[in-house]
């Protein structure tokens, strides 16, 4: 089994459906309510743990009653949580979705994720090192994602890091990580006024561009190579890309091709997407390799 190293944010998302939105000053009586766990540092190490890595998070969460569910949805899906730090001045991070009118609205209060600074990530070092990659995204301090880049490339541990959500990156960051898997949104902001072809041709086999429902883009050096996606009945998109970067991830480290990893990565989120919540539609390895025949 590989071992991965989720460096990332870790949240609740607490999601209300309404049949209307309440504008400024208004009240409005909501149909229902529910907490799901969710951030992309934690989507993506449950997506790798099922997938059948060894996974390790590193990320913080409060000392409060969200914190303990977020560490429990962690156990319960094998999530190694040695690296989980509950901080005592912090609430946990928490998203704040109105699903109404067939669309939502979203606050996100990042929390203790904030909490996930260099000099927390250093005491990890050793499960980084420990690592056969290490996966990242940018829902933490911005000095941390800089960290981890020179940290992974100092040790030659590939580091995968997944822009998103957008922000700029400086060129260091980009040098540094071994792949970067913007979706289209994301690429148009981390490569500025670059096509994104011309941004392909410039990292060949290294950026990653995710194209929804069409699949992913990559230039191989020789040429722009578009691998499809799977055509599903799609129920709910949120958390494709967490799935697809934790199945990328765990094929990479397996010694997979870039080719045969972007098939599987694909097919992971393609069913993903065939079901309600994000690490709901989560698959299994099993249930991707029987569908991968
Ligand atoms: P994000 O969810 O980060 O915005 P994308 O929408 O590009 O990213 O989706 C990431 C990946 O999830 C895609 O490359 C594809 O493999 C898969 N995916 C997303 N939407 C669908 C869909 N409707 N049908 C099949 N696969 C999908």
């Amino acid at each position: 089994m590989v071992k991965i190293a989720v460096v990332g944010s870790a949240s609740m998302d607490l999601v209300v459906t309404s049949s209307k939105r309440p504008g400024a000053g208004e009240t409005v009586l909501g149909e229902a309510f529910k907490t799901v766990p969710g951030g992309k540092g934690a989507n993506q190490a449950v997506a790798a743990a099922r997938l059948g890595a060894i996974v390790s998070m590193i990320g913080c969460v409060g000392d409060d009653h969200y914190g303990k569910a977020i560490l429990q949805n962690f156990k319960e899906n094998n999530v190694r949580t040695d690296y989980v730090k509950p901080v005592t001045d912090m609430e946990s991070g928490t998203a704040h979705i109105v699903l109404a009118e067939g669309d939502n609205s979203i606050v996100v209060v990042k929390g203790a994720n904030d909490r996930v600074t260099p000099q927390y990530v250093e005491k990890a070092l050793k499960v980084i090192r420990e690592s056969d990659i290490v996966l990242i995204q940018q829902e933490i301090p911005e000095e941390t994602v800089e960290y981890v880049s020179k940290i992974c490339h100092d040790i030659r541990v590939p580091l995968l890091l997944n822009p998103a959500p957008a922000r700029a990156l400086s060129q260091t960051v980009i040098e540094k990580a071994t792949y970067l898997t913007p979706n289209e949104h994301e690429a148009s902001i981390l490569f500025g006024g670059l096509k994104s072809e011309e941004a392909l041709r410039r990292y060949p086999n290294k950026v990653f561009i995710t194209v929804g429902n069409k699949g992913v883009r990559y230039h191989d050096g020789e040429n722009e190579v578009l691998v499809p996606a799977y055509q599903v009945e799609a129920v709910d998109t949120t958390g494709a890309g967490d799935t697809f970067n934790a199945a990328f991830a765990v094929a990479l480290a397996e010694g997979k091709s870039l080719r045969e990893s972007l098939r599987f990565a694909n097919r992971a989120a393609s069913l993903s997407v065939m079901k309600f919540g994000a690490q709901g539609g989560m698959p299994t390895r099993a249930e991707v390799e029987e569908s991968l025949e």
